[in-house]
C-alpha cells in the first residue's frame, strides 16, 4: 500500500554551549544543536512528535543551557505556514518525557498524548543523575503534567494511522521511542534522542545520557532491520530541512 505521508521536521529552538556561570554571554557563542518537533501529514489526522520546551527562560533557569528560540520558531507559530492552529493536532506522540521533548504538551488541547508506559513509570521516579532531565527538581511541577489527563500509555509497538508506528526503542531512556514512517518515498524513523546527529548515527556513537547500553545496543539492531532513512534527534542540518518523503 502506498502512503502520502510527509514529515517536515519544525525547528522549535537553537542551543548554545551550556551555561558558563561567570560568563552569561554563552548566549552569543556558535549554536550546538537545535529542538524540533516533527508534524506528519497525510495520515488523516495530523501528528506532531514532540513539543519542545517551555521558553527560553525555563531552559535557562531548569536546565542551565542557552536557548535562542524567536517568535517564529514557537512550538505553535510553526504550524502556521501549513494553515494549521494547535487546536488541529489529534496526536502528540513524545518520543520520551526528557524536558526538550514534551513540555508543550498542554498547548495542543485537542491532542491524545502517546507515551510508553516505562517512560511515564520513570518520569515519575528517574534515576538519580537523570533527574533534571525529567524537570524532577524541587518545588518544580514538570511541564508535561499540565496534560496529564491526555496521556495515554503505550506498551511496545504500536500502529497510530495508516503507516505511522511507533516502535519501542529503549536505550536513551527506558521508554524512549521513535515513530516509522511510510511514505510514497521510502521508511523513515524519527528516532528520538537514541540518535542525536546524523554524525552520530553514521558513527553508531551512543547519546551522552543513556540508562541502558545493553538496551541501546538492541535497538540499533532494530533499528538497522527496519531498512529505513533515520531522522536524528538535535542535528542543526535538520533546521530549514526540506520535508521528508515528498
Ligand atoms: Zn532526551
Amino acid at each position: 500500500m502506498t502512503h502520502s505521508n510527509v514529515i517536515h521536521p519544525l525547528c522549535v529552538g537553537l542551543f548554545a554551549g551550556p551555561v558558563d556561570q561567570d560568563n552569561q554571554s554563552a548566549g552569543t557563542a556558535t549554536y550546538v544543536s537545535a529542538m524540533f518537533e516533527y508534524l506528519i501529514l497525510g495520515s488523516g489526522v495530523p501528528i506532531l512528535v514532540d513539543t519542545g520546551t517551555l521558553s527560553e527562560q525555563s531552559a535557562s533557569e531548569r536546565q542551565h543551557r542557552v536557548l535562542h528560540r524567536p517568535a517564529n520558531m514557537d512550538p505553535v507559530r510553526v504550524l502556521e505556514p501549513f494553515g494549521l492552529t494547535a487546536g488541529d493536532i489529534g496526536i502528540v506522540v513524545n518520543t520520551h518525557l526528557h524536558w526538550d521533548h514534551c513540555s508543550g504538551n498542554d498547548r495542543f488541547p485537542g491532542a491524545r498524548i502517546l507515551v510508553q508506559r516505562a517512560e511515564v513509570a520513570h518520569a515519575i521516579d528517574p534515576l538519580a543523575e537523570h533527574r533534571r532531565f525529567y524537570d524532577k527538581i524541587s518545588g518544580i511541577t514538570p511541564a508535561w503534567l499540565a496534560a496529564w489527563d491526555r496521556v495515554q500509555a503505550v506498551d511496545g509497538d504500536l500502529r497510530i494511522a495508516p503507516g505511522v508506528t511507533l516502535i519501542a526503542l529503549p536505550g536513551h531512556s527506558p521508554g524512549s521511542q521513535g515513530v516509522l514512517v511510510e511514505t510514497a518515498n521510502g521508511r523513515f524513523l524519527i528516532a528520538g534522542d537514541n540518535v542525536n546527529t546524523y554524525h552520530d548515527w553514521i558513527n553508531r556513537q551512543p547519546p551522552r545520557v543513556i540508562v541502558s547500553e545493553e538496551a541501546w545496543n538492541q535497538s540499533v539492531r532494530r533499528i538497522e532491520m527496519l531498512e529505513c532513512e533515520v531522522i536524528p534527534s538535535h542535528d542543526l542540518e535538520l533546521v530549514d530541512h526540506p520535508p521528508f518523503g515528498a
